[in-house]
């Protein structure tokens, strides 16, 4: 089992070598920075949205399906091709996966250390009380 420090760092690496981002990002100027920055949080939401493209195409919450393949026996529910090459998982499950990829791949990039901070989070929220705020969702 892999920590979430753990992750966070494999995900750095395999980015960078599928050439996403950079090991050291240098920018031209503060802006430039702050719209890299800025973009990187977005596509974190559009993780969210495929996942509720799923929902609305009436895919179950838990369920995943693969993309098409070339095979000719093609079944959105087998894993992989005759070959043995990984299909592409699509779903919500896959979509939330997505969606901390991405950020633990911002947390890497920014050098966040995001296990210690859901751990304080959490820490934080355990004292917070039912239903704090007053709010009703
Ligand atoms: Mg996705």
């Amino acid at each position: 089992m892999n920590t979430i420090s753990e992750l966070q760092v494999r995900i750095g690496e395999v980015n960078i070598a599928n050439g996403w981002r950079e090991r050291v990002e240098t920018f031209p100027t503060s802006q430039a920075r702050a719209h890299a920055q800025i973009t990187r949080l977005a596509l974190i939401t559009t993780e969210v949205s495929e996942a509720i493209e799923e929902i609305r195409v009436g895919r179950r919450p838990d369920e995943t399906h693969y993309s098409h393949s070339k095979d000719s026996a093609y079944n959105e529910h087998e894993r992989y091709n005759r070959d043995g090459s990984s299909r592409k998982p699509e779903g919500v499950p896959s979509e939330l996966a997505d969606v901390v990829i991405r950020a633990l791949d911002a947390a890497d990039a920014w050098g966040i250390d995001l296990e210690a901070m859901i751990a304080e989070k959490l820490e934080y929220n355990a004292q917070r009380g039912f239903r704090h705020g007053g709010k009703t969702a």
